[in-house]
């Protein structure tokens, strides 16, 4: 292992164009729940009656129970080394952009800059009729919440399946995995798309890809170099090894 991070810190070193992909493994030394995996918040829920459009048709209010006790855990987390570790490897001027699944908004406080959020943020609220965005101190007490402009439905603004990922973000993601000779790949089971396959397109151009993680992912297998373990351990590792 330490012979794979030495390697991992020497293609870190020499890249040209680093970027990070995260995953819900980044955030679950926070304390927050992943959907796959070991504890995974999909043993006790099943995702195709809360995260889809049609099951907030059917029961908007059952969606946001499920959302208020998320909101609630994401603000009483905090950031973990991981997330402190991608942050300070931008300031030191390696990683150029972060793209994460991730819908906490703990990269953010860690003082992550270049942040691309492909599944949206968790703290936000849009209103299903205006669009009119609402932001989260704490979580909604009227279930489901309603818009305070217009009075319809407040969803959560988070990408759900069978939805399309915001634009702008994805484009810019696509951009940044074309352009990338190396990308960090942390905490992803990559399996959800189209995220799952940015790691693929660098390695179509030759790129460098290398994995964090628990346990094997669908990115496993094309990864150049697996680091089996908590990215709240390895990274830091790596970013002390760096500097
Ligand atoms: P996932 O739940 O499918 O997979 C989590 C991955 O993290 C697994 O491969 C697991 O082995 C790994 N992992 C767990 N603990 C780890 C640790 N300490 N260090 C390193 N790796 C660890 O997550 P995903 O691939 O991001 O799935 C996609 C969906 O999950 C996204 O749409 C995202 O919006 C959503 N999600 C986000 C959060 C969050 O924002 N924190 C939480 C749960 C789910
Ligand atoms: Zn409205």
């Amino acid at each position: 292992m330490s012979l794979d991070i030495s390697r991992a810190v020497e293609v870190i070193r020499s890249a040209s164009f680093l970027v990070a992909l995260t995953g819900a493994g980044v955030s679950a030394e926070s304390g927050i729940p992943t959907f796959r995996g070991k504890d995974g918040l999909w043993n006790k829920y099943r995702p195709e009656e809360l995260a889809t459009p049609q099951a907030f048709n059917r029961d908007p209010k059952r969606v946001w129970e499920w959302y208020v006790w998320r909101i609630k855990i994401v603000l009483n987390a905090k950031p973990n080394p991981a997330h402190y570790a991608l942050a300070e490897l931008e300031k030191i001027g390696l990683l150029k952009a972060l793209i994460t699944q991730n819908v906490d908004d703990l990269h953010e406080r860690a003082g992550s800059k270049k942040l691309i959020k492909l599944h949206g943020n968790i703290l936000e609220a849009r209103c299903v009729s205006c669009n009119y965005v609402v932001k989260w101190s704490q979580p909604p007490s009227e279930i489901p919440p309603k818009c305070p402009l217009c009075s319809s439905l407040l969803r959560p603004n988070v990408v759900w399946f069978n939805e399309p990922l915001p634009e702008k973000a994805l484009q810019e993601a696509l951009d940044l995995a074309s352009k990338a000779d190396t990308m960090l790949v942390v905490g992803t089971s990559g399996i959800v798309m189209p995220a799952g396959a940015l790691p693929f397109i660098v390695k179509d151009h030759e790129g460098t890809v290398i994995e964090i993680n628990v346990s094997e992912s669908a990115i496993t297998p094309i990864a150049d170099i697996f680091l089996r373990g908590s990215a709240g351990k390895i990274l830091p590792e790596i970013v002390k090894m760096i500097k």
